[in-house]
């Protein structure tokens, strides 16, 4: 597939600590395929190319950076800032209202979110507007039903715009209104005319674009129609569990200077995400869960300062786990997910071996974290360095400096010789080869 003949353009450049305009050129000529496979818009790619293709010849990779990571940062530091994080979403009241084509995905998509909310724990209601689909109301009651969300809709209204002021009454003590629209096959007049009427009803907060993944040059018309009715504040992109990998999204985000949201990925209330532009731009270039992991640690190691001298995370391998190792995971976990997963994505660490560790023994929630970043940062550097050493007046001292309790002081230490462990189990298993990979 695409993205294995990327990754052997890249796996050519392996050793290579300069970049000949040649490679430059086969690397980005790869990343065009991938992109244009994946639906990314004809003139998106070729501003991408350009960018990459500069930067890469101009830039001087940092030293001791193999030119192969350090192109694949500037590429995935390309996508990062066309696509750009994910919408913001405060948690708190508010009113988002959906708008695309019809069988984008709408209905389901407000259901879903609904679901996403109510786990955040607020109370999130779906108000069915659509009165031209026969079906609508039934479909998006039974999906609210499932999801277990208040809903509104009427089965016999043929006024959009009175449902959602009904509905918005209805639903009053809701804290998020989600509000669903009808949709067409095509941008007919009456279509935009009439979820112009309910915008201003409604007066969301948010405007949502629902795009169907596999949605490609038609994208940047719609979006642009779409903006300019009722303003796109994000995009949902559904149906990420197909074959279609969602690169017209990235037209519409560009069109509308937006960003994404959420994905959808299957039929089911639960099968929703919040966008995260790691993972989406993996798939986009087809470069799977190796590639993920790459830029993960990369990203994790620029953010955590690993390239100083003081922490290597090969020392954490090779038993001489500290505290600031620890310490250092901790923060790299906000950037890379659970070191048990993390783990999870090298070949060769798969279930088997993770099914012998104690399930908590990489578990630290984000509550304990943030007391454990207190405590450590009241340590001193020797007790960072030898934490078995610290005794019990030690363990007073850092407890009443942190500001927290003698039995979390504990609990961190207790963490330290579990996670100690557990690396320990890791030393000698897994190929040396995909351990050095992964450090790279
Ligand atoms: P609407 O016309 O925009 O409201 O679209 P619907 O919500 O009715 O969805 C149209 C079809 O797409 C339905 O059959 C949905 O079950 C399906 N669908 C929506 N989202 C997803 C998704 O993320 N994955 C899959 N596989 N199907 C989806
Ligand atoms: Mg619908």
């Amino acid at each position: 597939d695409l993205g294995s003949s990327l990754r052997g353009t890249l796996d050519k450049l392996r050793g290579k600590s300069r970049i000949s305009e040649e490679d430059v050129e086969e690397v980005v000529k790869e990343i065009q395929r991938s992109l244009l496979s994946a639906d990314v818009d004809v003139s998106l790619v070729m501003e991408l190319s350009d960018n990459i293709k500069t930067r890469s010849l101009e830039e001087e990779p940092p030293a001791g950076t193999p030119a192969r990571d350090f192109i694949l940062h500037i590429v995935y530091e390309e996508l990062v800032d066309l696509i750009g994080e994910s919408t913001e979403l405060p948690l708190e009241e508010q009113t988002i209202l959906l708008a695309g084509l019809q069988g984008s995905g709408k209905t389901t998509t407000s259901a879903k979110m609904a679901w996403w909310f109510s786990t955040k724990g607020l109370r999130p209601a779906v108000i069915q507007t659509d009165t031209f689909r026969p079906g609508a109301y039934d479909q998006a009651k039974e999906m609210c039903r499932r999801a277990e969300v208040d809903f509104y809709g009427d089965p016999d209204g043929d006024d959009p715009v009175q449902i959602a002021r009904d509905g918005l009454e209805a639903t009053i003590d809701a804290d998020v209104h989600i509000v669903d629209t009808a949709g067409r096959h095509a941008l007919e007049d009456d279509l935009i005319e009439e979820i112009e009427d309910i915008e201003s009803v409604v007066d969301p907060d948010v405007g949502l674009l629902v795009l169907d993944a596999a949605i490609g040059q038609g994208a940047k018309e719609q979006a642009q129609q779409f903006d300019e009715s009722v303003g796109i504040d994000g995009v949902a992109i559904t149906k990420l569990d197909g074959t279609a990998k969602g690169g017209g999204a990235l037209t519409a985000v560009d069109q509308t200077d937006s960003s994404i949201a959420f994905l959808g990925t299957g039929e089911e209330v639960q099968d929703i995400e919040r966008f995260e532009p790691n993972g989406f731009i993996s798939r986009l270039l087809g470069m799977g869960d190796l590639a993920q992991l790459t830029e993960r640690v990369e990203r994790a190691m620029e953010q955590t300062g690993v390239e100083d001298e003081d922490w290597d995370p090969e020392d954490m391998l090779e038993g001489q786990f500290t505290l600031k190792d620890m310490q250092k995971q901790m923060e790299a976990m906000n950037n890379m997910g659970p070191l048990d997963q993390v783990l999870d994505m090298i070949p060769g660490f798969g279930g088997g071996i993770k099914d012998q560790l104690p399930d908590d023994a990489m578990d630290v929630t984000q509550d304990r974290m943030r007391t454990f970043e207190f405590i450590m940062d009241s340590m001193t550097e020797a007790e960072m360095e030898y934490p078995r050493a610290i005794g019990a007046s030690q363990i007073r001292r850092i407890a009443r400096g942190s500001g927290t309790s003698e039995e979390s002081v504990r609990e961190l230490l207790q963490q330290y010789k579990m996670m100690e462990k557990t690396l320990k189990q890791f030393q000698g298993m897994g190929s040396d080869k995909e351990m050095q990979r992964m450090m790279q």
